[in-house]
This record gives structure tokens, sequence and C-alpha cells, in this order.
């Protein structure tokens, strides 16, 4: 076991509050926060709030320096090759939206095609889609097995064909031109199923076809070690709050060449160059892109959290997660009427339903027991429409869960079962 509970006030806190305390188990929503992150937040305000950029009084300095220092630990945490490409954003939905609009509206043309699947949460699906609907391309939507595995043969298929009928649940489509593929969007690990996907792999076959790779990481990069070089990812996103810090705060990484050929899609203080009456110019990477005074306090919290992840290593807590998610998989095989859409051992997520029960009602009786876990379509309607459910049970794990809160949401989930059936 890793031992941090300790640093999570919060956590102690559940544990110990009225009628058994509370048991957290939806860390995909959103996870609790150590002391780091809640000092480097307080820290700020307490200490030399100022606005970042352009002042010359010291407060204003250092709070640049700080917002500035923290893209560098963005960077160094994904391995980016310069800080310049890091953009902060209010989340993973705005740094998605910001490449659907200022990429997407840029390289996606009637005709072309723009690749997904049917288990993107819907801030990497609807963006493309209705980029696509706007384009009149083609919006390519991949299938996942029942355990959220990507048949990586239909994925080629689709990358392939550039005019035939696809194989995939595509709709829209103006095929008459046959302009192939621009982009593919993909989660890195599946929101609901926990599925964790192939990205050396399906990022290397789609440069082949010459198509751009958005990885949408939120549920990835707090649970395993990314090396966007490695990767030669073209954009990356993730959000803060699933990552330890605070809510409010983003990341959106893309390579040099692709920003600089993008134009702004918000304009304002900061992103600018030089601007007359008749016209502006527009500011370096990445202050293009960052229109407007940023969330600072937001930043240092997320500066702080992902130090606190690499202290920890991002490894041991893989591990960890991986252990948890085992346990609670085998634990949950025996209980009768379990459908799992989840492999055994994805990434910290499990989702279930049980057989002739409804997913809320058992989402209610668990709260009922202090067992907090999230129920419903978890914003990925098209995968619940495929699957044929209106929504899943779904637990999620973060390495300040024991074996021991596994055992009591067990406990707490027979005796829902017996009540409701
Ligand atoms: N993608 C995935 C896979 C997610 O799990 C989430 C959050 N549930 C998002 C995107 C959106 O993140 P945010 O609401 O922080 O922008």
């Amino acid at each position: 076991m890793l031992n941090i509970r300790g640093d999570f006030p919060i956590i102690e806190r559940l544990a110990s509050s009225a009628n058994g305390g509370i048991v957290y188990l939806d860390n995909a929503a959103t996870t609790q926060k150590p002391k780091a992150v809640i000092d480097a937040l307080n820290d700020y305000y307490l200490s030399f709030n100022a606005n970042v950029h352009r002042g010359v009084h010291r407060l204003s300095v250092l709070a640049t320096e700080k917002y500035e220092e923290a893209r560098v630990v963005v960077q160094k945490f994904l391995n980016a090759r310069e800080s310049a490409e890091i953009i902060f954003t209010r989340g993973t939905t705005e740094a998605i939206n910001l490449v659907a609009q200022c990429y997407g509206g840029l390289v996606v043309d009637k005709g072309d095609k723009v690749i997904v699947t049917v288990a993107e949460h819907h801030s990497n699906f609807v963006p493309w889609q209705q980029l696509c609907l706007r384009q009149r391309a083609e919006f390519a939507v991949l299938p996942v097995d029942r355990q959220g595995a990507l048949d990586i043969s239909l994925l080629e298929d689709e990358l392939r064909k550039g005019s035939d009928t696809n194989a995939g649940i595509s709709s829209g489509a103006d095929r008459s031109s046959g302009r192939g593929a621009k982009i593919l969007a993909i989660a890195h690990i599946h929101n609901v199923t926990g599925a964790i996907m192939p990205l050396q792999e399906i990022i290397a076959l789609a440069h082949r076809y010459g198509a751009v790779v958005l990885v949408d990481g939120a549920q990835g990069a707090a649970h395993t070690a990314t090396d966007l070089q490695q990767l030669d990812c073209d954009f990356y996103t993730f959000s803060g709050h699933k990552a330890y810090a605070a809510m409010g705060i983003g990341v959106l990484y893309g390579k040099r060449e692709l920003l600089e050929a993008m134009q702004p899609y918000q304009f304002g203080g900061e992103m600018i160059s030089e601007v007359s009456v008749e016209r502006t110019t527009f500011n370096e990477l990445p202050y293009k892109f960052e229109a407007g005074t940023p969330s600072v306090a937001d930043a240092l919290t997320l500066s702080a959290s992902l130090r606190y992840l690499q202290k920890t290593g991002l490894d041991k807590i893989a591990a960890y997660e991986q252990q948890l998610t085992r346990y609670a998989y085998s634990e949950l095989q025996k209980i009768e009427g379990i459908e799992f859409y989840s492999p055994p051992a994805s990434s910290s997520i499990i989702s279930f339903n049980i057989r002739g029960i409804s997913h809320y009602d058992i989402g209610v009786l668990l709260d009922k027991q202090g067992i907090a876990v999230r129920t419903g379509h978890h914003c990925a309607e098209p995968l619940m429409h495929y699957f044929g459910i209106n929504g899943t049970v779904r637990i999620s794990f973060a390495p300040y869960n024991t074996i021991q809160e596994i055992d009591k949401f067990i406990t707490a989930l027979k005796k829902a079962c017996q009540m409701l059936s």
C-alpha cells in the first residue's frame, strides 16, 4: 500500500464523518486534493496575489515567475519538447474545443474525415461531430468491444478508406471527394470502460495515413506516466482537477508547428503583439491561445499536484491502482447477475450493472451506506446506445483508496442488491 492517505486531509475527514464515514470511489469524476495543493492555493492568495505578465511591481513579477514555472512543470511531466507547447486552458473540454475550432476548422474540409471511437466522452465527441456537420465532412465512429477494447484493424480500414463506405458507425458523410482522414481523436483511457488505448501503435498507424492525433488524456495523465515525445502525439489534453489539482485549470499540449499554423479563437489581452485601429498581430506561443487573465492560482495548484505525483512516483501509483482494480473486479465477479463493461485489468475504473436492478437505485442505496460512486451515462451516451443500456455503476480509484474500502463497498453493494431484488 502507498502510505499517502495522510497527505489528503479530506479523506480522513470523510472517513470519520457521521454514520460510519464516507468511502470516496468517484475519482474519475474528480480527485481529492493533497495538502500540498491546498497550500499552493492558500500561499498564492495569502502571499503574492497579483496579475501576471506586464507588471513591473514585485508581486506581479513573482506571480509571473511561478505561473511560468508551472508551465515548465507540466512540460517536464509530459516530456514535451518545450514549454511554449503547453497552453493553459480551463480543462480538457476547453482544450479539445480549441483544437476542433482552430485546427479542425483549418484542415477539415468537405469530404474529409474525422475519426473517433464510440467510447469517447462527449467532450471528445461533440466538438468533432459539430465540426464535421459544419464542414460537411465525414464523422467516422469506431466501435469498441464490451470491455472497451478497440480493434486496430478497423481503425486501419477507416484510415485507409478515402472514399469507400466504411465499416464503422459513420454519419453525415459526403464521401464523393474521398480526401481521407485528417484527424483521429481518441482517449488515452476511456472514462466508462477504463480501457487503456495502445497509443503508441494507434498514433504510428494514424501518422502512416497522414492523420493528426489528438489524445484526450483526462483519465490518463494522473494514472500512467506519459511521454509525449516518445508517443509522437500531436495534441494531448488533460484536466487539473482529475490530477489532484484545483478545478478551473487544464492543459493543451500541441506540437509547435501545428500551434503556429492555427489562428487563435479568443481575442483580448495577453494574446496580442500589437493592436492598431486597422489591424492586430498576435503574440507568440503559448500566449496566442491564452486570452485574458489566466487562472494563476489554479495553475499553481497544478504545479503542486504534478510535483506531488512525481514525488510519489507515477509507476508506483499505477501499480497500486491496478492492485485495487483487480481486487475489486474479482470480488465483484462473485456477485450474482454482474455484467461488466470494463476489462479485469483496466486502469482504476470499473463499470458494471447488476441484471434486473437499476444503476441509479444502486447508487442511491450505496450512498445511504456511505459509499460514493457514480451512476448514469457518464457523458458517453453514444457508448450507452451502442451497448443498449441507459447507464452503469462506475467505481474509480485513487492511490488513497484501500482494500478495506473495497470490502466495505462490496458489503454495501450486496446489501443494496438484496433490498432491490
Ligand atoms: N474526457 C474524459 C475521458 C473525461 O473523463 C472527462 C471528464 N469526465 C472529460 C473529457 C472532460 O473533462 P473536464 O470536464 O474536466 O473538461
